[in-house]
């Protein structure tokens, strides 16, 4: 049968673009950090912990992501839960003791419905599935004083925030998550907001340097809305003596709809309202001591330089390391939980071993990536080649210092010497047996699998088997065929019923595959038989299905009394 060997097309393609000579962070503000050049790296990771060392944070060092709840947790999300990851793994691993936190702007209203939900278990579902009604009542209220449409959890922002930390648990990344809703009930963010407060004029001075909307009675400070709940724009009135401000309930704008208010007119303490965005982030570093945080090109384009300007201006502290990612497509496209472009973790996991997701957010995130689902095993075999390269075992220099460096935080283990590693559409091939042990025979007449290989290996290998299938399924591609164990209900004409006697005889005289595969244009011939036609029906046959893969090579991976057996429909 066909193995599509593990060669790559391109073995530079992933690899020592790994290898970055420039500081991370596009983003100016890492050019005056007065770090030096350094030391070359093989990881991006290391780049990172080193700018990080050099401001000399105080411990716990404090690594931080952020997340808006949404419909969906995506590939998004988890590409910056990597991202710190790895620079926390570096830092760890440099005698640092260090917290890895995500904050879910849950404060935050509820702009507009979302289109796609994704359930407890990280299935995707549309707003048919759950009480859209409900969600539709509480548009304009917190994120944390909406109930969970799944009504499983104390919110909508619960149930997501359950979400993006249970996919860090399933790739293996301790991540704390961290309520903003809760920070500002603590009391937390008191101080930042007093200092808001206590120079307005200053404020919107430092904003109107990157937001229009900023004039001189624009004061940055959302209250709730004590009657209605609603995250209001409107403040009339501060009072830093009492620390409450007055606001009134008015309609909010969200693209080209509106929120309407309830006209109520009321006073609020700092803890009954949020900052906004520009100003309720650079208070997330000074509250959390953040050290760094990766973020994408949208806010390094937007609330990243104001966020600067205000951490220094207005609060007097200095903004993490910063480290700007590139955005990945899926299949091409941006990621879209509205238009249905996305992919949740749990289903990657089901195409995916965790390791090889986690070498995917390995790789440098200053390059664009695109998870290509139709072309898995391109990256499949990309991951088995860098496992090979950090044991050592292939000859490109660049490859094996990137592997050999960055492998262990991968895998969060060496490679283990006798490991297996099945190409991926070979599992694919094997996926369409049903029966485990002849999955493993395959495996071990192709020689994937030795004598001596032991046993945690060999179930280790074939758990990829699983995986192929599924991704066979869900592409609907060339292995997406199922071996029948029993004979399927067919009927042949004679002509086409003698040509299969023939080739049941010639397969029980022993022969191998490709043998077999030009034996059956041989036999269609000799009986004046259209090939297709021939092979139709042996995939009838064997696949219950009227095409297939190479059938004669993958008849002679089989079990030869089978396959004779059914060639003679009698079993
Ligand atoms: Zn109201």
């Amino acid at each position: 049968m066909s193995d599509d060997s593990p060669h790559t097309d391109s073995p530079h393609d992933d690899s020592p673009h790994v290898l970055s000579t420039r500081a991370v962070g596009s983003a100016d503000e890492t050019s005056d950090e007065g770090v030096e050049a350094g030391e070359f790296h093989a990881f991006w990771a290391d780049e990172v912990a080193d700018i990080i060392e050099a401001r000399e944070p105080d411990e716990p060092i404090v690594i931080k992501g952020g997340v808006s709840p949404s419909g969906v947790a995506h590939l998004g999300n988890v590409n910056e839960v990597m991202r710190g990851y790895f620079v926390a793994e570096v830092l760890r691993e440099r005698g640092y003791e260090v917290r890895q936190v995500f904050t879910s702007d849950d404060k935050d209203p509820l702009r507009k419905l979302p289109r796609k939900l994704a359930n407890a278990d990280g299935e995707i579902v549309g707003l048919g599935d759950v009480d859209a009604g409900a969600l539709g009542r509480n548009l304009g209220k917190p994120y944390t004083a909406i109930p969970d449409p799944f009504g499983e959890r104390e919110s909508y922002a619960a149930h997501f925030a359950a979400l993006l930390q249970a996919d860090a648990d399933r790739l293996g990344v301790p991540v704390e998550m961290i309520s903003n809703t809760e920070l500002y009930a603590e009391g937390a963010f008191d101080d930042a907001i007093r200092t808001v407060l206590s120079d307005l004029d200053g404020v919107r001075e430092t904003l109107s340097a990157y937001q229009d909307k900023v004039d001189d009675s624009y004061v940055p400070f959302n209250p709730i809305c004590g009657d209605c709940g609603k995250v209001t724009e409107t403040v009339t009135a501060v009072d830093l003596e009492t620390e409450t401000v007055e606001y009134a309930c008015t309609d909010m704008t969200v693209g080209g709809d509106v929120i309407a208010g309830c006209d109520h007119e009321g006073t609020a303490t700092f803890r009954e309202g949020k900052l906004p965005w520009r100003l309720e982030w650079p208070a997330q570093w000074d509250v959390l001591g953040v050290d760094f945080e990766p973020f994408g090109k949208d806010h390094a384009e937007g609330s990243w330089p104001s966020g600067v300007d205000i951490a220094r201006n207005v609060f007097g502290v200095e903004p993490p390391v910063p480290m700007v990612y590139e955005w990945f497509t899926l299949d091409g496209e941006a990621l879209s939980s509205s238009a249905g472009n996305v992919i949740t973790v749990p289903e990657l996991l089901e195409l995916l071993e965790p390791v090889v997701v986690r070498y995917f957010f390995a790789l440098h995130p200053k390059k664009a990536r695109d998870l290509d689902i139709a072309r898995l095993d391109q990256l499949v075999d990309r991951f088995d080649r860098f496992e090979r390269a950090a044991a050592g075992e292939v000859n490109d220099e660049e490859l094996t210092a990137f592997a050999e460096r960055a492998y262990p935080f991968v895998a969060g283990e060496e490679p283990r010497a006798e490991r297996v590693r099945l190409p991926y559409t070979f599992a694919a091939v094997l996926g369409m047996v049903d029966d485990p042990a002849l999955r493993e025979q395959l495996a071990r007449d192709e020689g994937h699998i030795q004598e001596d290989t032991p046993a945690w290996a060999v179930e280790e290998a074939l758990e990829r088997v699983e995986r192929a299938r599924t991704w066979a399924e869900r592409t609907d591609n060339e292995y997406n065929y199922r071996l029948q164990t029993d004979l399927p209900d067919v009927s042949f004409e004679d002509d086409v019923a003698a040509a299969l006697d023939d080739l049941a005889a010639f397969v029980e005289a022993g022969h191998d595959g490709e043998a077999i595969q030009s034996e059956m244009y041989e036999t269609a011939r000799a009986h004046d038989l259209e090939v297709g036609e021939f092979f139709e029906a042996g995939y009838r046959l064997f696949f219950d299905d009227t095409q297939g893969p190479r059938l004669g090579e993958f008849l002679g991976e089989l079990e030869r009394e089978y396959v004779v057996a059914r060639l003679r429909r009698e079993a």
